[in-house]
């Protein structure tokens, strides 16, 4: 990553431009954290892809929270709940894993389209499990999103919080849905990290690769 993954991504993007809609490939990942260091490049991409978002009013970094390339979705089942302030790779990442994961996991294994993604929020000053010391978390940043739910069109609503260990089609599309995240973020956390996620997924574009 860092300088030379900055200049191979925006070279890459001049002769395959990156659409977001496209199946997600091998390379798909390290093109969307490629985007955190090139807003203008994010944004370029987003908009390539049909991916509607107003910008979020920027707020400095002081002492390890804020953000300055923020934006939030205005158009898509994520915007329907309050809408987050995301750094723009998270955005991207969140509107390929929405279009290219959960939508089709819906329809193979609950027979409905997606209607909303709901979430429990991108920003947040606070440290790792909120606790008084140690790292910032990636919400320090909005690099990162809790998702807690999924209603579909038909009217059902799909929880972690209620439905991870089914074991039937609605604990196997939330088990789909973590998994396909895993090659579009960095990291992804779900019930079966530990106890502070039961109920919801945590994805982030950090600097560790995780995904349980
Ligand atoms: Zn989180």
């Amino acid at each position: 990553m860092g300088v030379t993954a900055t200049i191979l991504a925006s070279d890459l993007d001049r002769y395959w431009p990156l659409d977001l809609r496209d199946p997600p490939g091998v390379f798909t990942q390290w093109r969307i954290r490629a985007l955190a260091a090139s807003p203008d490049q994010c944004r370029r991409v987003l908009a390539r892809s049909g991916v509607e978002v107003r910008a979020a009013s920027p707020r400095p970094l002081v002492g390890g929270c804020g953000y300055v390339d923020g934006v939030v979705p205005t158009a898509a089942s994520i915007a329907l709940d309050a809408p987050p302030a995301m750094r723009c790779a998270m955005a991207a990442a969140v509107a390929a894993w929405e279009r290219r994961v959960v939508e089709p996991a819906a329809l193979k294994h609950l027979g409905s389209k997606l209607a909303e993604i709901r979430h429990f929020g991108s920003y947040s000053c606070r440290n790792v499990y909120g606790r008084a010391t140690g790292r910032r978390s990636q919400h320090a940043t909005a690099n990162a999103l809790d998702v807690a739910a999924f209603r579909l069109a038909d009217g059902r609503t799909i929880s972690v919080l209620g439905d991870w260990s089914d074991g039937g089609a609605r604990g196997a599309f939330l088990r789909d849905v973590r998994d396909g995240a895993c090659g579009l973020f960095a990291g992804v956390l779900s019930p079966d990290y530990n106890a502070a996620h039961r109920d919801h997924f945590h994805f982030d574009l950090g600097p560790f690769d995780i995904c349980r």
